[in-house]
């Protein structure tokens, strides 16, 4: 039998390491590429964020990159990193000149859907393509940063295609 161990996160969202509890020597206090908090829980309900599962004895080296998890699993509330890249991406909405009014407002209120997985996705992810396809490339370019790490991986290959 295997057990989860403890993912410790900057509230931007680095992975600090993703075995906090059997490599303690791994933590950090602050996040060294940007200088956040970092914190191994859910600010919500407490509950230890998950980590790597690990199996008794074996060591596995896992080649990629933990990512960080964007809802809590055990009271859906969405971690910091989740909230605040959504926000940005609405304040980038009001940025986006060559929208009109009703194109941005659009824009903003398909983002909460595009995080998460919902009926309502699918016609968020028709409602993003279609503003996308309005906005210059530098724009685009800006909300795909964005939003690459905290949307599912059928909405990111749907909405930019890998
Ligand atoms: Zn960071
Ligand atoms: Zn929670």
């Amino acid at each position: 039998m295997g057990w989860y161990d403890i993912s410790q996160i900057c509230l931007n969202g680095h992975v600090i390491t993703d075995r906090a509890k059997s490599s303690p020597e791994f933590m950090k206090k602050y996040c060294t590429k940007c200088g956040e908090a970092t914190i191994t829980s859910c600010q919500h309900c407490d509950t230890p964020i998950l980590g790597d599962y690990q199996v008794e004895g074996i060591t596995a080296i896992s080649l990629s990159k933990p990512k960080a998890p964007g809802f809590c699993h055990e009271c859906g509330h969405p971690y910091p990193w989740t909230l605040r890249k959504i926000n940005i991406a609405k304040e980038l909405g009001d940025e986006l000149d060559n929208l009109s009014k009703e194109d941005q407002d659009k824009f903003k209120s398909t983002l909460d859907d595009l995080v998460t997985d919902n009926p309502r996705t699918e016609l968020a992810v028709i409602r993003f393509k279609k503003i996308m396809s309005k906005v210059g490339k530098d724009s685009y370019e800006a909300i795909k940063s964005i939003l690459v790490d905290i949307v599912s991986e059928t909405v990111r290959k749907s909405i930019f295609g890998n």
